[in-house]
């Protein structure tokens, strides 16, 4: 059992174990909970280049967690029961690239391999207090699915799911509705994503009623999906590594709320065998701004064909940014002070593990046609953005390895408009059409919400 403390970027609350900051998601100061210290390689690592998948995620979480071998060996056991490959990820070559594709869970996005691990941690955890939790999110299509796949069905949790009526896919509303467990619930709101984010903003800014109801997030900030999202780094790291007999590789990274990436820099701060980081944006493209010039600027946020990366503010950048000031609380308030008040913060040096670039809309249509017809490999558009960046950084000394977040058939439209034809499907996909579903509709007024909630909670 690991004793290492969790401590706020913000720097204003006193340290957690990992199950309080797990529960927490959020330091209370406003902060982002990380370990105090990123450990360095011990005296197993030799052993870690040879580990299954399981194995690997069971040593990482081990080092991270203040629970028992017994309770996490199970916990990194049965968390990828729901995946179709048994080492959870598949490492596939494109062209001059390896694609990893890290979509094989339920609901075809990278985002089940945090969440299904989430959902029997939380679980284990209010097993252990007595308590239960009633986890509210707003989604604007990919990330509801994937939260409602990792807790449907769970003891002592509920979720409420927002999404703007009328505005996700009718793939990606389905992937919700059709979920008919008693402890879920979909909520039709007659708004719009902004509005969703907005009413669970008030939610759990009224304290009182998100003591009363223990409201939880399943939100991209928790540390237990940052730690656990580090083992297909180390993993895909090694393999390749032992494969091609190359020293290190290189990630590209495509990426919005900078969650994934953080996982990839923490790897290699941990030793895995890692020389560079390649973080792809979309045309909102902070963080490739950032990286280039060193400044963080705030702009509009445009509509494209890669919607889970259509956001400007990162919300775990500021976990890079807190190691970037050396740790220092109280710089990184005023850092973030500033951002608050004029939308921009500026932070000297570079890091040389990290390069950037930007793939568009055309460059995203490119990249997938060119990839379909020249290697006969299917990308979805995310995918499509940080391969497009990735050609731009190929190094003959560290292979490429680009991570693939979702299953091209989530994304069919941009497939057939890139390639002309439709190419995308998964017989998960298909056969939703003919399921049942169940939906609430209510406005989009936090006091609806709130009564709603109060009515079903547990
Ligand atoms: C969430 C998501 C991303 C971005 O990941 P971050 O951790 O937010 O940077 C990329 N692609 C897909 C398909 C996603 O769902």
């Amino acid at each position: 059992m690991a004793n290492i403390r969790y401590i706020s970027t913000r720097g204003q609350t006193p340290p957690l174990g990992f199950s309080d900051a797990v529960m927490a998601g959020l330091a209370r100061d406003g902060g982002l909970l990380v370990p105090e210290q990123i450990l360095p390689p011990d005296d197993r690592f030799h052993e870690w280049p040879t580990m299954s998948y399981r194995e690997l995620a069971y040593e990482l979480v081990v080092r991270y967690a203040d629970l028992g071998q017994v309770e996490i060996a199970k916990l990194v056991h049965d968390a990828y029961d729901s995946f179709r490959y048994s080492e959870v990820v598949s490492l596939v070559p494109a062209g001059p690239v390896h694609v990893l594709e890290l979509f094989h869970g339920p609901t075809l996005a990278f985002k089940d391999i945090a969440l299904q691990f989430l959902g029997p941690l939380f679980s284990l955890l209010l097993k252990k207090s007595g308590g239960k939790m009633n986890i509210v999110a707003a989604t604007s299509g990919d990330t509801g699915s994937a939260a409602i796949a990792g807790v449907r069905g769970r003891e002592r949790i509920q979720i409420f799911v927002m999404h703007p009526r009328g505005r996700v896919s009718p793939t990606q509303e389905r992937q919700m509705t059709s979920v008919l467990d008693a402890n879920v619930y979909n909520l039709a709101i007659e708004g719009s994503f902004d509005d969703c984010q907005r009413i669970m903003k008030e939610l759990f800014a009224d304290l009182p009623f998100k003591d009363r109801h223990a409201l939880g997030a399943v939100n991209s900030v928790n540390w237990a999906r940052v730690l656990i999202q580090m083992v297909y780094y180390f993993h895909a790291a090694f393999r390749h590594c032992a494969a091609t007999g190359a020293k290190q590789v290189q990630f590209a990274v495509p990426t919005g709320n900078f969650g994934d990436i953080l996982a990839g820099y923490y790897a290699a701060k941990m030793g895995a065998p890692i020389k560079r980081l390649i973080l792809a944006t979309n045309e909102n493209d902070i963080l490739a701004r950032f990286f280039k010039t060193g400044e963080y600027s705030l702009g509009k946020v445009v509509p494209t064909l890669s919607p889970s990366m259509d956001i400007q503010v990162a919300s775990n950048f500021e976990r890079y940014l807190f190691t970037r000031v050396g740790g220092d609380a109280a710089k990184l308030r005023g850092l973030m002070d500033q951002f608050g008040r004029e939308g921009r913060l500026r932070v000297v040096g570079g890091d040389p593990l990290f390069v950037a670039g930007v793939g568009n809309t055309a460059a995203t249509r490119a990249t997938i046609k060119k990839y379909h017809e020249q290697h006969d490999y299917l990308l979805d558009p995310h995918t499509a953005v940080g391969v497009h960046v990735a050609e731009q950084f190929l190094d003959p000394e560290a292979p490429t390895i680009c991570l693939a977040t979702a299953h091209p058939a989530k994304f069919g439209q941009a497939i057939l408009e890139a390639t002309g034809k439709d190419l995308a499907h998964h017989p998960i996909l298909d056969a939703l059409a003919d399921l049942p579903t169940r939906c609430t509709t209510l406005p989009a007024e936090a006091a609806a919400v709130r009564d709603f909630i109060a009515a079903h909670a547990q």
